[in-house]
């Protein structure tokens, strides 16, 4: 049975259609011209054992339509309103997911097939990234420059540049953190005066709807926020590229991020998008450390993280002494299973049986090519065995592609120049990691890598949360990061003051 604060978001049958929130109710969807058909809904299946947990409704275009006009029309006078209370709002926000805490977590476990401890966590990381984002947002302030510091000006012209919302904000969340990273774009998004429309993903749109509930009863007033269900596929064209859409803010695969940045010319983007992250190990690593954060970076959340370490880079001589340890640390820090049992360490399902037989593919495809298999290999349903493989080169399937499940490859290379050369050649350039106890030469290295972030001697995260977080070539546009968020989430507004002399 629903807790009863979010009983209205569905019509209670077993499985239950959850509604969507148009910005004022909650509502099945069923009129006007459909983008894909009236009242249509999509089965949510559990990675677990493909049991329905809830369907989905599918808005129509006519409904889109609808709510993204009256968001529109609301934004002026959010933006006016007093700051300390959009910022008071948030805070109850955040009270409301500390407080729906185990409910959600159930939710997201069964829904996503995250672990109750990883699931947990992410639902206390919103509440706590919510409350820092609305700390954060007063002490952000604008600023008045003067011309005389300009060559041949006087002091005559002076600008006093504000921050201003872009008006209305289109935030799209991915599967695996679908209430975290649905909170990281709509808050700051919120909090700068922006008016929000919600897509979750559909895997991880149940919990998304919950969400959306928790932002309607902090108060976030009528037509400010609103919350809309489909597929990408269906309706995901037609809200980026939506005249009424000022801004786009996603999260979500490089092909995705690829596809719709060209629907939405113009427009501000703010993406994270995928990342295949190498480890690159000097000779002189501590291995025990290199192993262990190549096991926990590799394999958690069976490897469906867009930090994950996905292929580990040394010379023959480090390879040769490091992959025991790390086999042998996987036997100590693995166990598959299912994600609600407490036994079950680091590796569940991935989101789908498809996307198993998928990474399969790429698995075999590069076995076909010389690539060996030292432990691993094989899937049944959603469940990939936690893959090691070794002898893999560059352009095979595995490293070309983002392996979004539990594989963790190794490329044997001359030299360090080397690791670099292949790692600034992909398209991917989210996070690396370095290990090595010669602190000066890991921060010489990182410079020499073309990605986002270089993490050394650990593995690549997206936290703390008030780091920046970007991606650079395919996997991202700008920054992230709480008060880099809430800048992305804004543009200056300089107003230019002439005072003739
Ligand atoms: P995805 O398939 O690209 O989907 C992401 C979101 O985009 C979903 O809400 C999806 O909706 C929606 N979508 C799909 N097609 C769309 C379209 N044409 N227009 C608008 N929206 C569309 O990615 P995913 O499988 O959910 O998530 C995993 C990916 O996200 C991985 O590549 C991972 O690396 C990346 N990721 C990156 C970061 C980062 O910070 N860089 C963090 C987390 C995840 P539907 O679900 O309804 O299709």
């Amino acid at each position: 049975m629903p807790e009863e604060f979010f009983e209205l978001l569905s019509d209670s049958q077993t499985p239950p259609t959850y509604k969507f929130f148009n910005g004022s109710a909650w509502v099945s969807g069923a009129s006007g011209p459909p983008a894909g058909e009236a009242g249509k809904t999509t089965p949510v299946i559990s990675p677990i054992d493909q049991s329905v947990v809830g369907n989905l409704t599918t808005a129509t275009t006519a409904e889109i339509d609808e709510i993204v006009i009256k968001l529109k029309s609301a934004q002026p006078a959010w933006e006016a309103k007093p700051l300390n209370q959009r910022v008071k709002i948030m805070h109850l926000v955040a009270d409301w997911v500390h407080h729906y805490e185990e409910y959600l977590t159930t939710l997201l476990v069964r829904e996503i097939g995250k672990s109750v401890g990883e699931s947990k966590s992410e639902i206390v990381r919103t509440a706590e990234l919510t409350d820092y984002f609305a700390d954060e947002v007063q002490s952000i302030h604008g600023e008045t420059i003067n011309s005389d510091d300009f060559p041949g000006y006087d002091k005559g012209i002076t600008a006093m540049v504000e921050r201003v919302a872009h008006g209305v904000v289109l935030c799209i969340a991915p599967f695996n953190y679908p209430v975290n990273l649905a909170a990281s774009k709509i808050v700051p998004a919120l909090l700068m005066g922006n008016t929000v429309l919600f897509k979750p993903p559909t895997q991880g749109g149940i919990s998304g709807v919950h969400l959306a509930r928790i932002f309607e009863k902090a108060g976030v007033p009528p037509d400010v926020f609103a919350c809309v269900t489909g597929g990408g596929n269906e309706i995901g064209d037609y809200l980026v590229s939506h005249k009424n859409i000022d801004a786009v803010a996603f999260t979500g695969s490089s092909d995705t991020g690829v596809a719709i940045a060209g629907k939405a010319p113009m427009k501000p983007l703010l993406f994270e998008c995928g990342g295949n992250n190498p480890a690159i190990v000097f000779p002189d690593a501590d291995l025990n450390l290199t192993a262990r954060e190549i096991v926990k970076g590799g394999f958690s959340y069976a490897g469906q993280r867009c930090t994950a370490i996905k292929y580990v880079l040394g010379t023959k001589g480090v390879l040769d002494t490091l992959i025991p340890v790390v086999l042998a640390q996987m036997k100590e820090l693995i166990h598959v299973g299912d994600p609600r049992s407490p036994e079950t360490k680091l590796v569940g399902p991935v989101i789908s049986p498809d996307v198993a037989q998928k990474i399969q593919g790429w698995i075999d495809e590069s076995v076909g090519l010389g690539a060996k298999v030292e432990v691993g290999g094989k899937h049944d349903k959603a469940y990939i065995e936690p893959t090691i493989l070794i002898n893999v080169t560059p352009t095979m399937p595995v490293i070309v592609n983002e392996v979004f499940g539990p594989v963790v490859s190794f490329i044997e290379v001359p030299g360090m120049g080397d690791a670099a050369t292949i790692i600034n050649q992909t398209r991917f350039g989210l996070q690396a990691c370095v290990f090595t106890k010669d602190e000066g030469t890991g921060i010489v290295y990182a410079k020499s890598l073309n990605v986002g972030t270089v993490q050394i001697n650990g593995s690549p995260q997206r936290g703390p949360d008030h780091f920046p977080f970007l991606g650079v070539k395919h996997s991202g546009i700008g920054v992230q990061g709480v008060r880099y968020s809430l800048e992305a989430m804004s543009r200056l507004k300089p107003v230019v003051l002439n005072k003739p002399q």
